[in-house]
């Protein structure tokens, strides 16, 4: 049986947890085995017609005093526990940041491997699978050891396809016995961004600013670029770090994914990871002193001179047309 951590977004199954099933239902198939899903929430019950759809035979709905909000490691000791229980042959979780954190804990509780961010699995004897590494600028091949396969599936990466046959699955409630140490890290309280504007993910034109920008106020030239074009303001991890920018505007590998029409990094070198959150720009614009910096190469336009000079000058012209 393949077991499959679903989580909730809103109270329906979240699109990264339907790509997980999507990837289970493909293993359970190879392997003659069927799809179970285990929901955290005491909501399991009225999304059970659903994960019916996506070939759920059964739904393991696991209810705790103690689990109302979210708990990496006593989500990975009940996951664990259900896994057990059932003797499951593989656990899926979805790709998200939840999905890996759960089943990483998992895997280590057991002392044994993780596939992450699979894009297809191969569940013959040697257990292949194809897997997105360094935010999905390369492909590998791996196998997969141990007695349970544990793997997550490549967000946004592998399709959701409804089952053929729905099915009909009856909901187990499960009572996990779980210890104060796996309380040590709960979420306590959420709180809303208070971004305004444009969306980065949805931007037509982004204008981000790295450690050339010089410190927060620097910004106040690339926000009147963004406003101009109609775009959004982003940011490298090393700005984020240095605290002169919210990690919402973070782009890359750790953060957002772009894909506008045209990309404006300002005194950002280029990093791979950086790379991999604007690889869906049609264009860039790169504003850097260094003419060998990487993002250079990368570029479809350079300015190589000093943002501090080039920004507003093109604030300047801009206004003026
Ligand atoms: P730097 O590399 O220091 O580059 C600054 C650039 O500014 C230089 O090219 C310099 O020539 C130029 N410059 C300086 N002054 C001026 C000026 N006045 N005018 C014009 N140009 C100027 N990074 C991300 O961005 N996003 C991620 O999601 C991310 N995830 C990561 C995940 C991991 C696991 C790791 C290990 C790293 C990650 N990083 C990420 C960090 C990444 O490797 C780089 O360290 C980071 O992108 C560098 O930021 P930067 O380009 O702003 O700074």
């Amino acid at each position: 049986m393949v077991l499959t951590l679903v989580e909730l977004d809103e109270g329906v199954p979240a699109e990264t947890s339907l790509e997980a099933l999507t990837l289970a239902r493909d293993i359970a198939g190879q392997t003659d085995s069927s799809v179970s899903a285990v929901v955290v929430s005491d909501e399991a019950a009225a999304v059970a017609d659903e994960l019916g759809d996506y070939g759920v035979g059964e739904v393991h709905a696991v209810e705790h005093e103690r689990l109302d909000s979210y708990a990496p490691e006593a989500w990975a000791e009940s996951v664990d526990q259900v896994a057990n229980e059932l003797d499951a042959g593989a656990v899926v979780a979805p790709g998200s940041d939840r999905g890996h954190e759960v089943l990483s804990h998992v895997a280590a509780r057991r002392g044994v491997s993780i596939a992450a961010n699979c894009l297809d699995v191969d569940a013959g004897e040697e257990y292949e699978v194809t897997r997105q590494r360094w935010g999905g600028t390369l492909l590998e091949e791996a196998r997969l050891g141990g007695d349970t396969k544990f793997l997550t599936s490549a967000a946004h990466e592998v399709g959701i396809e409804p089952a053929a046959e729905p099915a009909d699955p009856p909901v187990h409630s499960f009572s996990p016995s779980l210890d104060d140490d796996v309380f040590r890290v709960q979420v306590d309280r959420y709180e809303e961004s208070e971004a305004e504007g444009v969306p980065l993910g949805e931007a037509r034109v982004v204008v981000s600013g790295g450690r050339g920008v010089g410190g927060p106020d620097g910004y106040d030239q690339l926000e009147d670029l963004a406003d101009l074009l109609g775009g959004a303001v982003g940011a490298s991890r090393a700005a984020v770090n240095e605290g002169w920018r919210p990690h919402d505007d973070q782009i890359g590998q750790t953060g957002a994914k772009i894909s506008p029409k045209l990309y404006i990094p300002c005194g950002i070198s280029g990093a791979v990871q950086h790379m991999v959150g604007c690889k869906g720009a049609e264009n860039i614009l790169a504003i850097n002193t260094d003419p060998e910096a990487a993002i250079i190469q990368k570029a479809d336009y350079a300015v190589i001179a000093d943002l501090h000079d080039v920004v507003p000058e093109l604030n300047e012209t801009l206004r003026e047309t």
